[in-house]
């Protein structure tokens, strides 16, 4: 949707329930070019903010009440600001959480209306709830603490939102890349030392294009857990902290000593560590084809070393790959979602018409397209 649009519908809403004259803010959902399973081993990931957001327009209403309309989901909670006014709608947590973990941290939230929507697609793994988070961590950060809360802060509010009080145990990356994002870099993130740089990401040729498979194969094993046991496992035999520290050189000595399957999920994450430096070097010079030949090569360790592919995700790899598509991986924990794909602008309706068709195909289904744009993230709108 057009952010001017998005902007005139919640603006029409607010002046109608409210009347008061809101501010706008805005915080945008998040891509990660590459650095996949590697935040519990200490490692890098590179995400970038993109050009879809959660907006809101918020007014302090001068009572110790908070009401809030969900635009998109028409529907309007209203909860009081002590741990035992919890919301009902899961949706509303999101923002009771933020004004909470705001408080616990010594900040200051009094009562406020707000009217919010957005364009960051639900569940796809772009983040929207992040996206969420950081818009109102950000604006309530504005309206009643002067700025006073760091930005690192303000991600770190949506994490322990997340974890506090949507029962969801999440890393640092989504909210720290919808807060951090800016127009035309990714960032590559320490997940050790929380040191960030940012690289510069604005090809004039090339294309980011998410597609979305729309499916999610829920294991009973736990597989993710089962992931973090090996890694922890072999990070232990070789005696260093986590993987992190740890070398091809340093695990080939040990690798009669552990299983096959340890010896391959520890081999991936160890090279996933120097594809994302390959990949800062490469977005140094603006070698995007060198970006994509990384890309494919992450997807190939997730698929074959880490085992958190599918059929599907395998399945619109090898299109993105016949297609000649320049770059294209899982994104995220894997086992459904999506996958990104970093296309030349030539070959960009090509390759959408022939991966939405031929997996609609085979699977019965078609997936959902995505193109996105490396944008700002929190903020203000004037
Ligand atoms: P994602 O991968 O998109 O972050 P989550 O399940 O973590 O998926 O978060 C999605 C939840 O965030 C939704 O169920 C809803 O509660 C909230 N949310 C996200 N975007 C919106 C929106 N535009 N309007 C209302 N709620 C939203
Ligand atoms: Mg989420």
């Amino acid at each position: 949707m057009e952010n001017n649009m998005m902007r005139e519908r919640i603006l029409h809403e607010f002046e109608s329930r409210f009347g008061s004259e809101p501010s706008f803010y805005a915080s945008a959902g998040r891509i990660n070019l590459i650095g996949e399973h590697t935040d519990y081993n200490g490692g890098f990931v590179f995400p970038g903010a993109i050009d879809k957001v959660i907006m809101a327009a918020i007014a302090p209403n001068g009572s110790d009440r908070v009401r809030v309309v969900s635009l998109d989901l028409d529907e309007e909670a209203e909860f009081g600001l002590r741990e035992e006014d919890a919301p009902s709608q899961s949706w509303a947590r999101y923002v009771f959480g933020v004004c909470r973990e705001i408080q616990k941290r010594g900040g200051k939230v009094k009562g406020f209306d707000a009217v919010f929507s957005g364009d960051v697609p639900l569940g796809a793994g772009l983040s929207s709830s992040a996206a969420l988070e950081s818009c109102f961590a950000y604006a309530l950060n504005d309206i009643f603490n002067g700025n006073s809360i760091d930005k690192l802060e303000l991600a770190r509010i949506g994490q322990s939102t997340e974890h506090n009080y949507c029962g969801v145990n999440c890393g640092i990356m989504d909210q720290f890349a919808s807060v951090m994002g800016k127009k035309g870099k990714l960032i590559r993130l320490d997940c050790r030392s929380m040191d960030f740089e940012y690289f510069p990401f604005a090809p004039e040729d090339y294309e980011l294009i998410l597609v979305d498979s729309r499916v999610k194969h829920e294991l009973a094993d736990s597989p993710y857990n089962k992931r973090r046991e090996s890694c922890e496992r072999v990070a232990g035999r070789l005696g260093v902290e986590t993987l992190r520290d740890a070398t091809e050189e340093m695990l080939e000595s040990v690798r009669g000593e552990i299983s096959d399957e340890d010896y391959r999920r520890a081999k991936f994450v160890i090279e996933e560590k120097e594809r994302v430096l390959g990949v800062s070097d490469a977005l140094k010079e603006g070698d995007y084809e060198r970006v994509g030949e990384l890309m494919y090569a992450t997807h190939r360790g997730l698929s074959k070393d880490y085992e958190v592919s599918c059929e599907e995700l395998d399945f619109l790899n090898d299109v993105a790959k016949e297609c000649g598509v320049t770059g294209s991986r899982i994104m995220g924990g894997g086992f459904g979602g999506c996958t990104i794909n970093l296309v030349r602008k030539d070959l960009r309706d090509r390759f959408v018409e022939t991966a939405v068709s031929r997996f609609k195909e085979k699977y019965g289904h078609e997936p959902k397209v995505y193109p996105v744009v490396i944008s700002d993230g929190a903020r203000k709108l004037s």
